[in-house]
């Protein structure tokens, strides 16, 4: 079963800006999974389609098996998303938000979780202050707690620790994977590469309004992410064209002080062999050989990178 299957979706603003374009994509039951993009991608787009804040122009969504744009109050129970920006009453106290929020959603009171809300998302201590006296950090955090006090199947999460501080993100992180383990859906877009490529099991990258990738983490990781054999030489390499041309498989380039070589693959070791053969037949046994595998960082910069560049050169 999926979450959400989303089907050919398409957003054009009033102003003729088009902001989503044909994007299908499916968000398995259980994952975590990141909606990654550049600015202006169309990740708050296509968030605030499922949220129903911004109309779809063409397509549909199912959450889990029921049709969000005709369904829309039986999925709203089902889900919780947490906003970019921050809309409560501001004399209501955060405990207040989270009670009333749970009454909203048709729920009775359950103090316990609520308690739990605060606790973990480390607002216990404020829980009686009105939420105008919460810094904007606490805020956020309030938002997180309000997705999630309807224990939504779904929690989408727009950019949910943008200014929050290491540790604390770790902890909120650390929440989010036991929420997931207990078989809640996450989809989340966030700036943070790393910690995306660590807790996500499920990605998709969007760019220009399009989608350019989507499938399971490992999966982008093993086909599309490269490897370099970097190799270091007593005096620095310059590249003639010849050399470029004798390599021109394995991409050489110089890095600092190293020729760089990149695979089209991960760890197939008979082709670093290969690469490392043909360097050597050219200049000789290096004085230091290295590895680098590219990480989410790397192979997000290189899709969004190339897509650019073809839209430009498509005119
Ligand atoms: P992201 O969240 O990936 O940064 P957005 O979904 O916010 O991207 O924006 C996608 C594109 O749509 C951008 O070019 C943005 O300027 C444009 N856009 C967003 N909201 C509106 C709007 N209300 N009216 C017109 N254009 C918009």
């Amino acid at each position: 079963m999926n979450a959400l299957e989303i089907k050919n979706v398409g957003k054009v603003y009033g102003n003729g800006k088009v902001a989503l374009q044909d994007v299908s994509l499916l968000v398995p039951e259980g994952s975590f999974f990141a909606l990654l993009g550049p600015n202006g991608a169309g990740k708050s787009t296509l968030i605030n389609i499922l949220a129903d804040t911004v109309h779809a122009s063409s397509g549909s969504v199912s959450l889990l098996g029921h049709e969000l744009f005709l369904e829309r109050a039986w999925c709203k129970r089902r889900m919780g998303v947490v906003p970019q920006e921050i809309a409560f009453d501001p004399f209501f106290s955060p405990r207040e938000v989270l009670k009333f929020s749970r009454g909203m959603y048709g729920q009775k009171a359950d103090d316990a979780w609520v308690d739990e809300l605060l606790e973990r998302l480390e607002l216990s201590e404020h829980a009686h202050k009105i939420t105008r006296q919460l810094s904007g950090g606490m805020r956020r955090r309030l938002l997180v707690a309000q997705a999630l006090v309807h224990r939504p199947k779904l929690v989408i999460l727009d950019e949910p620790t943008a200014g929050v501080d290491v540790e604390l993100r770790k902890r909120l992180w650390d929440f989010m994977r036991e929420l997931n383990a207990a078989g809640t859906t996450i989809l989340l877009t966030t700036h943070y590469l790393e910690e995306a490529e660590e807790l996500c099991d499920q990605i998709a990258i969007i760019n220009q309004g399009k989608l350019i990738t989507s499938g399971s983490m490992k999966a982008l990781m093993g086909e599309v992410a490269s490897s370099s054999l970097c190799l270091q030489y007593a005096k620095p390499l310059q590249l003639s064209e010849e050399d470029k041309a004798s390599l021109a498989d394995f991409s050489p380039h110089i890095c600092g002080d190293k020729l760089c070589l990149t695979l089209n693959k991960r760890g197939i070791s008979s082709d670093f062999d290969v690469v490392y053969q043909a360097a050597k037949q050219r200049f000789g046994t290096p004085a230091d050989v290295s590895i680098r595998q590219e990480d989410l960082e790397d192979v997000f910069l290189r899709l969004t990178a190339t897509e650019q560049s073809n839209s430009e050169q498509g005119g």
